[in-house]
């Protein structure tokens, strides 16, 4: 597979730009290639590419575009570990949890494959005299999606699929930290059949992303990254006239009840906290223990359970934390863990120093626990996208649902409880887009849609499920009137505004 490469009508393109940004391994912390930074004259040439596929792509029945879905989902399921593998290498998530991501992704590919049923128009006889009407959704055009370093193949399918088996051509902008595995993808979707010129991968940085959203032949921008990009992709976007929905960061509280297994939270904060070390956006960054009982119970159960974490290279067996993404993640995570010691919080268990053994080069840090945090401090206001909990004491329950609507993100919540009357007091009431109840990362299905509120989400409309087949199609609605014999001849013109009784 070529590595560094753009990836534009169906081949892999060298690219001419001088502009190039390392490609690290983070256990290791060695650069293993570089990768190319598009040039303006680069973006036109993938748009050009889109644009040239899009008429053809766009002709063909739905069903047909869905069958190369089939072929996709075949091929991706028989690279799921080559796929992982990368993710693993550029990432530094574990292998397993890398599997899990290619398999989320791949969820959705199986939900492009029923596209004509979820795109099915609608009609209805005799609105009006002789009159009937249909609706219906065509593709857009040229479509680009701009994704995160954090999963590296899950977002290119949260959107690729949905938009090019809607009828759209699509050019995918990976984040330049680890892009292999969009090049993957693209080079499978060759190999299942879609045209050249359908899926193209465009490496770059904020040259190519401005470039995206302002050329005049791009008609949809779907992005997934930190909250003010996401606010300044959607504005830039929306004045140049796209349909843009654009993803933001978070900060994702899990509320503990008195009543709930305090060992099954803990455990299920471990996961959700640590996992990926933080770096997702559906992490749980903030636990709400509510009452002193629970907070001290909780903190004690958390303790040992970060002892025992296991840190090291993801491709090793038994690991359950990677390293971050780069040096300047750890820099600033460890600023921020600084400043919430400044402030007052409690660092109970501090994972600044931590690296494994023989891997001192690479961009480990240890799992960090904070108590009594507040609600003013820095790294309780900001998203750390860290291996830090932070553990924020609420009184009552509406004191720890009220934390988590008042928070500029409004990505994710849970409660654990055993209460059901609370936990639907919760769902009511939480202004957060998605919520788990005994659920620590409610990431929904396929046939759902994944969006939060507030700043984790500019635009009106989630990723994939239903909303997504309708961010990547507009609507139509058709009237016609057949007349059998005379028709309207000799009939007097009408000045009124029609009537559907009429
Ligand atoms: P990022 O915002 O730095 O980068 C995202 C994408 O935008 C990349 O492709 C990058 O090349 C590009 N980019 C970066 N700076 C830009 C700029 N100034 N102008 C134009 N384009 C720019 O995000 P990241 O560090 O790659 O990913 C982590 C962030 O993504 C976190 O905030 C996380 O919460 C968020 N995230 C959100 C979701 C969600 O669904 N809400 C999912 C995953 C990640």
């Amino acid at each position: 597979m070529a590595l560094g490469t753009h990836f534009i009508n169906g081949a892999p393109l060298a690219g001419e730009s001088q502009q190039r940004s390392p490609v690290y391994n983070p256990a290791l912390g060695e650069v293993i290639y570089e990768v190319p930074l598009a040039t303006e004259a680069e973006v036109n040439r993938a748009v050009a590419a889109a644009k040239a596929a899009f008429p053809a792509w766009a002709a063909l029945p739905m069903i047909r575009r869905a069958r190369y879905m089939f072929r996709l989902y075949e091929l991706l399921n028989q690279h799921v570990d080559e796929i992982a593998a990368a993710v693993t290498r550029e990432h530094g998530k574990t292998l397993d949890d890398a599997r899990g991501e290619v398999q989320r992704g791949i969820e959705i590919v199986e939900y492009a494959c029923g596209m004509p049923q979820v795109l099915e128009g609608r009609y209805s006889a005799q609105v009006a005299s002789g009159v009937d009407q249909f609706s219906l959704r065509q593709p857009l055009g040229v479509s680009v999606g701009i994704t995160p370093f954090n999963f590296p193949i899950m977002i290119p399918l949260w959107m690729a699929p949905l938009a090019i088996t809607a009828g759209n051509s699509f050019i995918l902008k990976p984040s330049e930290r680890d892009p292999a595995a969009s090049l993957m993808l693209a080079e499978l979707a060759i190999e299942a059949g879609i045209p050249p010129g359908v899926l193209n991968v465009l490496q770059g940085d904020k040259t190519a992303v401005s470039g995206l959203l302002t050329h005049p032949d791009v008609r949809a921008v779907s992005f997934v990254g930190s909250s003010a990009v996401a606010q300044q992709i959607y504005a830039t976007g929306a004045a140049a006239g796209k349909r843009v929905q654009a993803l933001g960061g978070a900060k994702n509280h899990l509320i503990v009840m008195p009543d709930a297994d305090i060992e099954a939270a803990a455990t299920a904060l471990m996961g959700a906290g640590y996992g990926a070390a933080g770096e997702r956006c559906m992490a749980v960054s903030v636990a709400v223990p509510v009452g002193e009982v629970t907070a001290e119970a909780l903190r004690e159960a958390l303790i040992p359970r970060l002892a025992a974490l296991k840190i090291g290279p993801g491709d090793q067996a038994q690991v359950d934390m990677g390293p971050l993404i780069s040096q300047a993640a750890h820099d600033r995570i460890r600023g921020l863990i600084n400043s919430g010691v400044q402030a007052g919080a409690e660092l109970v268990v501090d994972g600044r120093d931590y690296k494994p053994q023989g891997y001192e080069e690479g961009f480990f840090m240890g799992g960090s626990l904070f108590d009594h945090v507040r609600p003013e401090m820095e790294i309780y206001t900001q998203e750390i996208f860290g291996p830090v909990l932070s553990q924020v004491r609420a009184a009552s329950f509406e004191e720890a649902v009220s934390l988590a609507s008042r928070h500029a993100y409004g990505n994710g919540a849970a409660l654990y409880t055993r209460d059901g009357g609370l936990a639907r007091r919760f769902v009511q009431e939480a202004e957060v887009g998605m919520l788990g109840v005994n659920v620590p990362i409610p990431v929904p299905s396929a046939w759902h849609s994944f969006g939060g509120w507030k700043a984790s989400l500019f635009g009106d409309t989630p990723m994939y499920g239903q909303d997504g087949a309708r961010f990547w199609t507009r609507p139509k609605n058709v009237m016609t009137r057949w007349h059998e014999g005379e028709g309207e001849r000799g009939a007097a013109a009408a000045f009124n505004f029609a009537r559907s009784a009429g």
